[in-house]
């Protein structure tokens, strides 16, 4: 195979590792890259590299933060008693979208999902449950997407979060099976937020 100059088989390697990016379009990339202007070309590689430079998980929420503590966990103007449950900070950016939840966040950073090899321990689950053993949350809201991966991460936090006696809600099903929170209309997730259902109600035996 006639191999390209190394700095360019790099880059083509680099843009093939990008979710849903194959051969041809990392190709494709690269040769843009090569091509373009050098300012364009610095400002992508700046904006990397002040990404990861300046952005953290949250420590309470996981969400992108460029602090210790995310802007809406920060926030006093928030109820920080009501918590929604999503995958990924673009799930989050929906919810806020829709300008109608006050609640705060626990975001997991993905979803199980066996055929991607991502289990328990490679989303932050524990750390919701921690979060919930500490106090000061009076309901959960599960809002995983309403695919099959969702609904398997889903049981998985019902199950972590029973122990801790705080009830579980879920979205209203008006989400398509099979759609994704991220690409819903925001009336309809204000919608599936306002009619949601009780997973499992306050638990009522275990405590004083
Ligand atoms: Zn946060």
């Amino acid at each position: 195979m006639p191999g390209f100059p190394p700095p360019l088989e790099r880059l083509i390697e680099e843009f093939g590792r990008l979710p849903g990016i194959g051969t041809k379009t990392a190709e494709r990339l690269a040769f843009y890259i090569v091509k373009a202007d050098r300012r364009d070309a610095m400002g992508l590689a700046l904006a990397i590299h002040d990404a990861k430079r300046r952005l953290r998980p949250c420590r309470v929420c996981f969400n992108f933060s460029g602090g210790e503590t995310c802007e809406i966990c920060a926030d006093p103007g928030r109820d920080h008693g009501l918590v929604m449950v999503v995958e990924h900070p673009r799930d989050l950016a929906a919810f806020e979208r829709t300008a109608r939840y006050r609640g705060v966040y626990h975001v997991l950073l993905g979803r199980l999902s066996p055929h991607e090899g991502t289990g328990p321990e490679h989303i932050s689950a524990q750390a919701l449950r921690h979060r919930l053993e500490a106090g000061g949350v009076r309901e959960v809201i599960l809002a995983t997407n309403p695919d099959a991966e969702g609904d398997m991460t889903a049981r998985l936090l019902e199950r972590l979060v029973a122990p801790t006696g705080v009830p579980l809600s879920g979205l209203a099903r008006g989400l398509a099976t099979g759609g994704s929170i991220e690409y819903a209309g925001t009336e309809m997730l204000a919608d599936a937020l306002q009619h949601r259902r009780t997973v499992v109600a306050r638990a009522d035996g275990g405590r004083p």
